[in-house]
């Protein structure tokens, strides 16, 4: 069987994990949460790394930080996961829906000022695949509309967005919020696991103290103040050094997983490239791709089923991803009525591909042959 994912351990896992717990110290923010946070925020210029449980959680505080209220509205992709969208709706927000661009999954930034009322408060931007939303173009439209910009950049560790001056900004790095994931399905993993990240110097100090049950405990280990106490709404969100320790090991070869996993990526597009049936991903002149996923686009449904029994026949693993969120069960009766016709397309149309760091070239033939064989 070929899996659709396997998770990649680097050989340094265990052993940090062992240092970890010698160390006796191995609830959250220590020494490994440190480093990790450290390395993104000097490799991916964030002004505030946290580590968190999963990114549905960093979700969660990026929703406390922006101060949704119930009645607000929050602009969200429909062709996301849930997680982008559930953060909100704890608060109490109305989500507001968008659509896909027709040959990219990714929210079409020309058409969010029209969904732009006097409640709007936030745009979830989601960075499909690892490949960047016109952050320059949302970015302009939040400026003038006074709107908080969420990345949830799950999906978009090392990847950039090059904005028309020539200057490139990692995903993550460029709204006011961001939230990634190291879920094993991810490129860099801590089995469950997550990072808050915070450009706007405003929301800084907020953030650390919701990280942290809403106590001012991570400036008084600073020694910036004498005594913590309660002094703010929040949570848990900070997963133990286990963890983190594990993601250090990871982190330390970032490098080479991205390589291989950029290799695989091309692989796939060489292969396929001339196979009139399917489309593949369009990566814009402002983005750049980190190798995330490899997904086809299908004819229609029909060739889809059909594609994923052949590849199942043939001991292959490959998988549709998102159901339209405007047309869950939990938010039809809320959604507004608005057809949303090319996330409805990406739901019935398009199929990831096994991409993992360990496939062999031969695996990846196999593949590409039955793809263009029976698509
Ligand atoms: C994986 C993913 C999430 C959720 O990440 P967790 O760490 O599992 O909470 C959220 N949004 C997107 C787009 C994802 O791909």
């Amino acid at each position: 069987m070929i899996p659709f994912n396997k998770p990649y351990l680097t050989g340094n896992e265990t052993k940090y994990i062992e240092e970890a717990v010698a160390s006796g110290k191995i609830s959250g923010n220590g020494i490994f949460t440190q480093k990790c946070q450290t390395f993104f925020e000097d490799k991916y210029n964030f002004k505030k790394a946290l580590l968190t449980t999963s990114c549905t959680d960093a979700l969660e505080m990026c929703a406390l930080l922006a101060d949704i209220k119930p009645g607000d509205e929050v602009i969200v992709p429909s062709y996301t996961f849930v997680s982008s969208a559930l953060a909100f709706i704890r608060q109490n927000a109305h989500i507001v829906f968008a659509d896909s661009y027709p040959n990219n999954p990714n929210i079409d930034a020309d058409k969010i000022e029209s969904l732009i009322t006097p409640k709007t408060k936030a745009i979830v931007v989601v960075h499909y695949a690892g490949i960047a939303c016109d952050m320059e173009k949302i970015m302009r439209i939040a400026e003038k509309n006074n709107l908080i910009v969420i990345e949830d950049a799950a999906q978009a560790i090392d990847s950039y967005c090059i904005f028309e001056d020539g200057t490139r900004k990692a995903l993550g790095s460029i709204g006011h919020l961001g939230a990634f994931s190291f879920h094993e399905t991810k490129n860099i993993i801590s089995g469950e696991g997550g990072m808050l990240t915070v450009n706007d110097d405003r929301f800084i100090e907020r953030a650390e103290i919701i990280w942290e049950k809403g106590t001012n405990r991570a400036l008084f280990f600073r020694g910036e103040i004498n005594k913590y106490g309660w002094v703010d709404t929040g949570s848990s969100f900070l997963p133990s050094e286990i963890i983190s320790a594990f993601l250090w090991a990871q982190l330390e070869n970032i490098e080479k997983i991205q390589q291989k996993r950029l290799e695989i990526w091309n692989g796939y597009y060489e292969g396929l490239k001339n196979n009139p049936s399917i489309k593949l991903p369009t990566i814009p002149k402002y983005a750049t791709n980190n190798a995330h996923m490899f997904y086809i686009v299908c004819k229609n449904l029909d060739s889809r089923t059909n594609l994923i029994s052949k590849l199942k026949e043939n001991n292959i693993l490959a998988v549709f991803h998102y159901l339209s969120l405007h047309k869950s069960e939990f938010y039809a009766k809320k959604h507004d009525g608005r057809n949303l016709l090319n996330s409805d397309k990406f739901e019935d149309c398009l199929l990831r591909l096994p991409l993992f760091y360990e496939q062999t070239e031969e695996q990846q033939k196999k593949i590409i042959n039955i793809i263009n064989s029976f698509s």
